[in-house]
């Protein structure tokens, strides 16, 4: 098998698991239990979170733990809009962001918010002009994803940053950081929350987490009990907990060792789609290498995925939320509809080989040939 869809999901890794496995065998108290088993889930949770909120340069107060990214965003945005609605109903968004930030904007819209998109230039960053000028007394929020989850355009987050600060000192700034984090250098500090997810860093699925600053007031989503923290109640998944934290330890290693050699292999795959007459890279100076979409404009992806799946290697077409659509954020992009329409999203990590790729490339060749002359 050849796995080239690592921002889709990755495979829990053998530490991970092996944490998994341990905390759920020895670690049976609920960490809200007042006796010696719960304290020594609680010391746990408690050492999990500060291992976490170290890597950050955060407090461990400021990490709310969510079942992923989707919740993380939900509980960023909502949680805002519900918190701040009296200061006003101005809300920014990139035309970058992941499927579920839209869904949430259509949601808060239904209730009365305003949703703004702001412009990006044709490298997809964020137009810093429009977005001054969009920033207004009345805006609560700006959400701009750290990468793009389907072209891997990153965002200069601090510089964002002081441009909606300058504007307006009160409103917040949310990250969606999913793409970002274990492939890139992060900095939370450029936030007021940002979100993530544990199984796209070799961590499990069903886990992740929202960082909020504490000196931002968010209005709780969910009610319960539970001393553990008052935006997310309820027993403390514990052993998901803790392979989160050992899942950001080892993702946040060698950083930029690693996406040295995710750049080569991003090259070796540019260099030889970009002869196909008929491809298109959907890749600017701003994309990470981990993430390369590409546009084969005479084949259907969809076709073109499960063809490549008969032999084992599997990529997306633009994000696996959004399979079988148009890809917005290449259309924000390129504003091409035919590109957006035709795009294949292959998504590397550090654990991927070079003879994974160089055995993909031939492959590739042979099935796209013969669907070229399919046509
Ligand atoms: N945001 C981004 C940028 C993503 O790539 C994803 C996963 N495709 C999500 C949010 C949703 O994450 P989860 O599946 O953990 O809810």
């Amino acid at each position: 098998m050849i796995y080239l869809d690592y921002s889709a999901t990755t495979p829990v890794s053998y530490e991970v698991l092996d944490t998994i496995s341990k905390v759920t065998k020895e670690f049976i108290g609920n960490a809200n239990s007042i006796h010696s088993l719960g304290k020594k889930s609680a010391d746990l949770l408690e050492s999990a979170t500060k291992q976490i909120a170290d890597i950050f340069g955060v407090n461990s107060n400021e990490i709310v733990y969510t079942s992923g990214a989707t919740e993380a965003n939900n509980m960023a945005l909502i949680g805002v809009a519900m918190a701040h609605h009296k200061k006003g109903k101005h809300i920014i968004v990139s035309k970058l962001e992941h499927p579920s930030i839209y869904a949430i904007c259509d949601y808060l819209k239904s209730i009365g918010f305003i949703i703004d998109y702001v412009n990006n230039d044709q490298e997809g960053l964020i137009d810093f002009d429009d977005l001054k000028e969009k920033v207004r007394e009345d805006t609560i929020l700006v959400s701009i994803c750290a990468v793009n989850s389907e072209t891997g355009v990153r965002q200069p987050l601090k510089m964002i940053r002081q441009i909606i600060k300058k504007e307006n000192i009160a409103t917040i700034f949310h990250s969606d950081m999913t793409q970002a984090i274990g492939k890139v250098p992060v900095n939370f500090h450029d936030v007021d929350l940002a979100s993530m997810s544990a199984h796209k860093i070799f961590g499990s699925k069903g886990i992740g987490f929202l960082y909020k600053s504490s000196m931002v007031k968010i209005t709780p989503l969910i009610y319960g009990s539970g001393k553990s923290n008052d935006l997310k109640p309820g027993t403390p998944p514990l052993p998901l907990i803790a392979a989160l934290s050992k899942a950001v330890r080892l993702a946040c290693n060698d950083l930029e060792k690693r996406e040295r050699f995710v750049g080569l292999l991003n090259d070796k795959i540019v260099n030889v789609m970009e002869k196909y007459p008929n491809i298109k890279i959907n890749k600017t100076k701003y994309s990470i290498p981990h993430i390369l979409n590409i546009s084969i404009m005479n084949v259907m992806p969809e076709t073109m995925i499960h063809a490549l799946e008969k032999y084992e290697i599997y990529v997306s077409t633009n994000t696996a939320c959004a399979s079988g659509e148009v890809s917005h954020s290449v259309a924000a992009i390129y504003d091409d509809v035919k590109r957006s329409k035709h795009t294949i999203r292959i998504s590397l990590s550090y654990v991927t080989t070079t003879e994974e790729v160089n055995k993909f490339l031939s492959i590739f060749k042979e099935v796209y040939e013969k669907l070229s002359m399919v046509r």
